[in-house]
């Protein structure tokens, strides 16, 4: 890897302005010497280190040399873009080089991504829609009639339009769908067999495993970045979600009061059609009533409730249920035509899965997953969801995911608690691991200043938000905004906003606000603004230079301990003879700190301060395990100190180039 990554390099003949950095070319080395040997690794590395084409380059010429395939996995929109906007089209100049030929790649996206032809021409038959969505779907025909790759990108369609002509993988049979041979979505797949890289992101990662593996073409190799987040995206896509709202457009897919044209109402025996409309109706009133008597479970302000013994409701429900799929085989014999067959086994199915799921939540059916009520932070009286999820996705990854591909690599910023992997490899279904941790090439004593708050009172006083808000005033004054402000509640967020109001003389922008990008959008726009967040914020915000210079976290990441899948994590562990908050609070609240703290310094110019205003870093025993998992810089005690060692860090530069 030197002759690419070294000095005079081929890196450094395609970009004169690239500056050899021993840990990349580490990486690197690090990563084909695991893959030769057909096994897989954990690499930390640092920001600044270069980990894509770290990865990327002994990962693309192991497999073009040894005819295998590789499948890139990110969790994030935005690093899939930087991958297929600035990295693999480096990496292929560079493999072009190294190897002595080009390699082919291709996005792979979800089903729902691309346009079904078929449901397009039937919309259009049907004639279901708006005059004003008509230029929508002129616009599309036009899309279809030009040929070649076509999905949701290619069109600003609104999402309720989109969802009426998009792929629905329940009603896709290839042999039997009249545009198969020049449908979008087929284009696509055969374009990923012909490919040797394929970018895809975690939750496709698991659709593909949900489908039994038959989503995406096979592969040998898989380099998961950001696998941070890997156990968290796998027990989510895993698992299940389901809402009332999830129910009605169900129950909307059969028939909905108004619409002619239902396949409910088409039913052509009438005492068929009478028997399955009074079915329907009253299976949707029992699962109203089911719903209601949930939300009962979970009053107003409790987000969560977890379903730990059978609940014994819901007996009227599945007899409901029960009354109306017993109809269903009579109606599919009633239907005349492949898009009414279509849009019904659609239906089916998604009714079928959605009350098998109901039903094994309040049966708490599988001890080895966890159940539970759940209601979103931001809308307090909002609906009830049933939410299910292994407790424990160690064996599912052995099984499915290492014992599937010759090598699994997983690559992130933060992967290390303490300079150890034992948490992750072990999180993950990993027994035996090659592992390597890289710091980050900057040099953080002379760009960063870390405030660590040492006043009495712990986080959970009556006092914390007022006096974190002083603070965080103070420090958002000195560095004269352009901060980002980190919580682990909304309920904090909103409280030392308020606080902070008349303390500070710069625009504030929450999470929740708006939807997330365009929080960011406003905070650059209005300039020395303050930002802030909560969970996502922690790890997916990426301002360079000067456009971040203070990250404050009000406290520990902590996973909130009485959330029932963190509760069943951690009862699973204790079972097992382990310390629930050693073995997985610690370390999981370490991984998140890590990304917070490297929200700061993102380039070898940038400067500024992390401020950690939970005092319990420094008052208790595993607050060193949270420092010492940071790199070397100035620590302040104090907001006099702090502004006294910022003003005395070397004046910032221009920006840097991370290649
Ligand atoms: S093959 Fe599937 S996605 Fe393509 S047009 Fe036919 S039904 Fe739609």
């Amino acid at each position: 890897m030197i002759e690419v990554f070294g000095e005079n390099g081929i890196l450094s003949s395609l970009n004169g302005r690239f500056e050899p950095r021993e840990e990349q070319t580490r990486m690197a080395d690090f990563i084909l010497e695991a893959l030769c040997d057909g096994e897989g690794c954990f690499v930390e590395a640092g920001t600044g280190v270069g980990k894509t084409l770290a990865y990327l380059v002994p990962a693309i010429s192991h497999c073009l040399e040894n005819g295998k395939r590789l499948w890139v996995s990110t969790e994030t929109r935005a690093l899939q873009k930087q991958l297929l906007e600035k990295d693999i089209p480096v990496a292929r100049e560079i493999i072009k080089r190294l190897v002595g030929r080009e390699f082919r790649y291709e996005l792979c996206m979800g089903s729902a991504n691309y346009p079904c032809r078929r449901r397009f021409e039937s919309l259009l038959e049907r004639g279901e829609f708006h005059r004003v969505e008509l230029h929508w779907l002129e616009e599309l025909r036009g899309l279809f009639d030009r040929g070649g790759p076509l999905s949701r990108f290619d069109t600003r369609m609104p999402q309720s339009l989109w969802s009426r002509v998009s792929r629905e993988s329940e009603a896709c049979d290839m042999s039997t769908c009249a545009f198969a041979s020049h449908c979008a979505f087929q284009l696509a797949r055969r374009r990923w067999q012909q490919a040797d890289v394929l970018i895809l992101n975690h939750y496709l990662f698991f659709t593909n495993v949900n489908s039994g593996r038959t989503y995406l073409p096979a592969a040998d190799v898989v380099v998961f970045d950001e696998a941070h987040s890997i156990e968290d995206v796998a027990s989510e896509q895993l698992g299940f979600s389901v809402s009332f709202s999830d129910m009605m457009e169900i129950a909307e897919r059969f028939h909905r009061r108004g619409r002619r044209k239902t396949i409910l109402s088409r039913i052509g025996r009438e005492s068929l059609r009478k028997k399955a409309l009074g079915g329907h109706e009253a299976l949707f009133a029992e699962l109203q009533r089911f719903f209601e008597s949930l939300r009962d479970l979970l009053p107003a302000g409790r987000l969560s409730h977890r379903l730990k013994e059978p609940l014994g409701i819901g007996a009227e429900m599945m007899t409901a249920y029960r009354g109306f799929y017993a109809l269903l085989d009579d109606i599919y014999e009633q239907m005349d035509d492949d898009e009414s067959r279509a849009e019904f086994e659609i239906a089916r199915s998604r009714l079928f899965s959605a009350v098998q799921a109901l039903s094994s939540a309040i049966a708490c059916e599988d001890s080895d997953w966890v159940y539970w009520l759940e209601r979103g932070e931001t809308e307090l009286l909002g609906e009830v969801t049933v939410k299910g999820q292994p407790i424990d996705i160690a064996e599912i990854m052995e099984r499915e995911v290492l014992a599937q591909y010759e090598s699994v690599v997983y690559v992130s910023a933060t992967l290390a608690v303490n300079g150890d992997f034992s948490y992750i490899a072990g999180r993950l279904g990993s027994r035996e691991h090659r592992s390597l941790l890289l710091r980050s090439p900057f040099d953080f004593k002379k760009q960063a200043v870390l405030l660590l708050n040492r006043e009495e009172g712990g986080p959970d006083g009556d006092s914390f938000a007022g006096d974190a808000a002083r603070i965080a005033a103070q420090i958002i004054e000195h560095l004269n905004g352009n901060c980002l402000m980190l919580f682990t509640s909304y309920r904090m967020l909103e409280i030392v906003r308020e606080s902070l109001a008349g303390m500070i003389d710069h625009p504030v922008f929450a999470q929740g606000e708006y939807p997330a990008s365009e929080v960011l959008e406003r905070y650059l726009e209005a300039g020395n603004a303050v930002l802030m967040g909560t969970h996502s914020f922690w790890q997916g915000i990426d301002l360079p230079g000067d456009l971040l210079r203070g990250v404050i976290m009000m406290r520990l990441p902590f996973a909130v301990p009485d959330r029932p899948p963190v509760q069943a994590r951690m009862e699973r562990i204790e079972e097992r003879g382990g310390n629930p908050f050693y073995s997985f609070q610690v370390p999981a609240a370490v991984l998140k700190f890590k990304q917070g703290f490297g929200r700061l310094i993102r380039g070898k110019t940038d400067r500024g301060v992390v401020a950690v205003l939970d005092s319990r870093i420094l008052g208790k025993g595993y607050g060193r395990f949270f420092i010492k998992s940071l790199p070397e810089c100035s620590i302040a005690y104090s907001v006099p100190e702090m502004k006294r060692l910022f003003q005395a860090l070397p004046a910032a530069g221009g920006k840097s180039d991370e290649t």
